[in-house]
């Protein structure tokens, strides 16, 4: 069964999404499509907040967001959507300082 929209529980806090320990993104997109760890996916809509700190006018906080997922390999993907009712997204600089998407990734990846 594909689930439409999930929690997306996220801990880059400088993407313009983040609140309070959730995306607040009506849609995301997961990438990685040859990716059979977690660390080789990504989020695609990280976007560095920068000068636009909680500017999306996007829905509140632990809001459900639609996951568009290109990470095939995973078990937890059914046609290009995330059958999960909630997903964690991470990233690997220690600081939290992303500056590409590519130092997100979906931490709920499994093979
Ligand atoms: S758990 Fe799997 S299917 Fe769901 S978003 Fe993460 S990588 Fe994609």
């Amino acid at each position: 069964m594909n689930s439409q929209t999930n929690k997306v529980k996220c801990g880059v806090t400088d993407c313009a999404y983040y609140n309070e320990n959730y995306c607040t993104a009506n849609e995301i997109k997961i990438g990685g499509e040859n990716a059979t760890t977690a660390d080789a996916t990504n989020c695609e809509t990280f976007v560095n907040s920068g000068n636009m700190v909680n500017s999306c006018g996007c829905s509140a906080k632990g809001g459900e967001t639609k996951i568009c997922c290109q990470a095939r390999e995973c078990k937890h993907n059914e046609d290009s959507k995330c059958t999960l009712s909630g997903i964690d997204v991470s990233c690997t600089c220690a600081s939290c300082d992303c500056s590409s998407h590519d130092q997100t990734f979906c931490s709920s990846f499994k093979l």
